[in-house]
């Protein structure tokens, strides 16, 4: 049996001892990167709430605009970098533009959007795309916070019965 300073508290795989913990309401939480401590600060309620076992994904499929189409050299750098993100499901390049699947819950387009800057690629800059980023970017915090809000009135599963 793990314990509970084992494993990342955002992701479920194994924790790095070389992470920072956090504290929050008098509990330590540990993380297996950077990317999933930096995601829990965003929304500790959400991740301090329950283990990361019991957690459903919150599936994403969004299409980003690069400036310009990537060769193929880059194009599959690119996939595998983005591949290794903490919550990246699938990614795909078809020209300028990258697919990408992701769960919500691990990372979010902001976080993908910034991995993407910091390896130098440029995103489509146009005021339309720009838009659509800063919109994505404001809906998916409010659907996180809401997340840690209220926990799902929909099903009528008593606390703690899944012991
Ligand atoms: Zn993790």
């Amino acid at each position: 049996m793990k314990d509970d300073s084992d494993i990342c508290h955002v992701c479920g795989m194994e924790a790095d001892p070389g992470v920072a913990s956090v504290e929050y309401h008098r509990m330590y939480f540990y993380f297996c990167s950077e990317q999933c401590r930096e995601t829990f600060l965003e929304n500790p309620g959400l991740y301090a709430a329950g283990p990361p076992a019991g957690r459903k994904e919150i599936l994403k499929r969004r299409t980003l605009h690069l400036a310009q189409a990537p060769d193929e050299e880059v194009a599959g750098l690119l996939v595998s970098y983005l591949g290794d993100l903490m919550g990246v499901k699938e990614v795909s390049i078809e020209g300028e533009r990258l697919h990408v699947s992701y769960d919500l819950l691990r990372v979010t387009e902001a976080q993908i959007e910034e991995a993407l800057t910091e390896v130098g690629l440029q995103l489509d800059d146009s005021w339309r795309e720009r838009l659509r980023r800063a919109w994505v970017h404001d809906t998916e915090e409010i659907e996180l916070k809401n997340l840690t809000a209220k926990p799902s009135s929909c099903c009528n599963k008593p606390p703690g019965s899944s012991d």
